[in-house]
């Protein structure tokens, strides 16, 4: 796959993760969604990613993502790098987050560059409502290029900053999150449900709404679901209200089916990563296109799942994705 100019923004945690699986465990490794999510991007265009180290941050960590990602953006503080320690159950399905140490992170406001503000995709990791809603002001006062907006959150900003979160929620053309969240966000306990809900709180328009041709479905909801795969759901205009199941546009996608899981740790980001950057390296926000995105990122966190920490996607060449995109054609085609 040949990679193009970079044209992919993403804000995110970079940190250092603590991980116990029934399988292995490590120790302050390299983790955080905006380094997952570069790893995964990388493979499909170069990523910048804005984000901040502590002064414990080693310099093999950042050679590691100055080989994959535009790194300018990635402040230096002095204090301790982000950190996140989390346990899974034996079916890896469900996982207890045991800290959660801000460091650094705790006063982070990120200054993007006029560069970083040109930006055409967006990603805005796992991080502080708030913090995502002010980049998002800044690429688009900057600019007004940005065509589609992608977001992430989690059950911790759920619970603690959920009048922030759907501030941000109006501004974003897709929302990536998991089941248990999306049941969390919707107070539902049935998806389809959920996604009416979710797809309500979001805006309309979007981020999309200075977009004119080829104009992006907004208000998309991606739902994962681990190892069973995702749903993705649009609920865009009036026009549509009569297709889909219940007037939302839906598409289905199994997981991967891997003999070896190992940890499921960024898999979300990786996913997200493969997500928007397909979307990205191939400039169409149409539906079919977004489906197409959806097998790219269920791949990326397919690799990702396979070994601890980031190992598996620092592993993953070409020729691993190519292949495995065809089995998942397989697997899918009846
Ligand atoms: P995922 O497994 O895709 O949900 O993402 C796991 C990553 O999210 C880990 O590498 C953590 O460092 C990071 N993370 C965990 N909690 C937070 C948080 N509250 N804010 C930002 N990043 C977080």
């Amino acid at each position: 796959m040949k990679k193009i100019l970079s044209n992919l923004l993403v804000v995110g945690s970079v940190a250092y993760d603590s991980i116990q699986t029934p399988f292995a465990k490590t120790a302050r490794t390299l983790g955080g969604s905006g380094s997952y999510f570069s790893l995964s991007a990388k493979n499909f265009v170069k990523p910048s990613l804005v984000g901040v180290v502590g002064n414990d941050f080693k310099a093999i960590d950042i050679k590691i993502l100055k080989d994959i990602a535009d790194i300018s953006g990635l402040e230096h503080q002095k204090g301790k790098t982000f950190h996140w320690a989390g346990k899974y159950s034996f079916d890896l399905n469900s996982r207890e987050t045991l800290k959660t140490e801000l460091g650094v992170f705790a006063d982070f406001k990120p200054t993007l560059s006029p560069v970083h503000s040109l930006a055409e995709y967006v990603f805005l990791g796992n991080i502080h409502p708030k913090l995502q809603l002010d980049v998002l002001h800044q690429v688009k006062s900057a600019s007004r290029r940005t065509k589609f907006v992608g977001l992430d959150t989690m059950n911790f900003w759920i619970e603690s900053a959920l009048p922030d979160l759907k501030k941000v929620l109006k501004e974003v053309d897709v929302l990536i999150i998991n089941d248990s969240e999306a049941r969390q966000l919707s107070k539902e306990h049935n998806l389809l449900k959920a996604a009416k809900k979710i797809t309500t709180l979001m805006s309309a328009r979007g981020a999309s709404s200075n977009m004119q041709e080829g104009a992006p479905l907004a208000r998309v909801l991606v739902i994962k679901r681990g190892e069973y795969g995702l749903l993705m759901f649009s609920s865009v205009s009036p026009s549509f209200k009569k297709r889909g199941l219940g007037g939302v546009r839906i598409f289905n996608l199994p997981g991967f089916p891997l003999e070896d899981a190992v940890d499921p740790t960024g898999a979300g980001d990786s996913f997200a990563g493969g997500f928007m950057g397909y979307l990205t390296k191939t400039n169409n926000t149409s539906w079919e296109n977004l489906k197409l995105a959806c097998v790219a990122g269920s791949v990326m966190g397919s690799f990702c799942v396979e070994q601890l920490g980031t190992k598996g996607l620092i592993g993953v060449t070409e020729k691993n994705i190519r292949n495995r995109l065809k089995e998942f054609k397989k697997l899918v085609n009846y």
